[in-house]
């Protein structure tokens, strides 16, 4: 599933084929590649100048010289890819749209149909005004928006699993479980940990993971795991072979040999390391071992 560095990757990809062009058709081939709850047709954007790309963890922005926004969201498997007009129509086809290129055409393709292209209205945040989908996800790691000490506070109130709280997109926005798994990795952090009793220092370095392992993962072009991600000229993402605890079930962990472990909690699977993430932290076994050593 395409997270932060993927649809950032893909963002890279279309901006030059976008902004500052017209938007001169926009066809709705499927009506499963149209969120239900879109705020009006995709053909009322037909006209509008994309004036800018943007993307707020994994949402994608169209920003138009007119009150409503474009914008999309890759789901599980959506691609955006630019296609030349008298290539075949593929089977996933969703919708397409012509920028007035003599030969292209951007295409959204989507074979597990979550992924969407949709009309949002604007609403205010802050002073500025943003489609409604952003409003109601928090700002990604990378954002101008971000702010690492409200963040950290917050993650220091929830009483839910650490990885849960990651890839919680109201508390920050991007992540998904590769990426959660691989930072949690990196951190030296189990997954299972309660997130409010981490300490502070737990959180920052956990946060400094999360900014790590997205920008290498954006230096790779993103990760490619299932096949499905691809960028808008149609090639892989190059990570996967950089994936340290992901998919790695029962590979030796790069840092101790231990073989890594994968667990399924709340209907996902999780990966780490049994020695470098334990279950308790370092601080916690000492006490514990005071206790002992008091009683004893
Ligand atoms: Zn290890």
């Amino acid at each position: 599933m395409p997270e932060l560095p993927e649809v950032e990757t893909v963002r890279r990809g279309l901006a030059p084929w976008i902004v500052g062009k017209k938007i001169k058709k926009i066809e709705l081939v499927h009506k499963g590649g149209n969120r239900s709850s879109t705020y009006a047709p995709l053909s009322s954007v037909e006209g509008a100048k994309v004036e800018n790309l943007v993307r707020r963890g994994k949402f994608l922005w169209f920003e138009l010289n007119r009150d409503l926004a474009l914008v999309a969201h890759l789901g599980m498997s959506g691609q955006f890819i630019i296609q030349r007009r008298s290539a075949d129509v593929e089977k996933h086809l969703r919708v397409r749209i012509d920028c007035g290129d003599r030969k292209r055409e951007i295409r959204f393709i989507d074979q597990r149909t979550f992924g969407w292209v949709a009309i949002d209205k604007l609403v205010r945040e802050d002073d500025e005004l943003i489609p409604q989908s952003f409003a109601r996800i928090a700002p990604d790691i990378f954002d101008k928006k971000f702010d690492r000490t409200a963040v950290i506070s917050k993650f220091q109130k929830k009483n839910s699993a650490i990885k849960r709280v990651l890839l919680d997109q109201s508390v920050m926005s991007g992540v998904g479980n590769i990426y959660a798994d691989e930072a949690l990795w990196r951190a030296a952090i189990h997954p299972e940990r309660i997130s409010k009793k981490l300490s502070e220092q737990e959180i920052s370095t956990l946060l400094d993971a999360v900014s790590f392992v997205m920008s290498e993962a954006l230096k790779q072009g993103g990760t490619s795991f299932d096949d499905l991600y691809i960028n808008v000229n149609g090639e892989s993402g190059y990570f996967d072979v950089e994936l340290e605890a992901y998919g790695q079930e029962d590979e030796p962990c790069s840092r101790c040999g231990t073989q890594i472990r994968r667990i399924t909690f709340g209907n996902r699977s999780s990966h780490f390391c049994p020695t470098c993430q334990p279950k308790r932290s370092a601080k916690r076994k000492d006490e514990a071992k005071k206790v002992r050593v008091k009683r004893g």
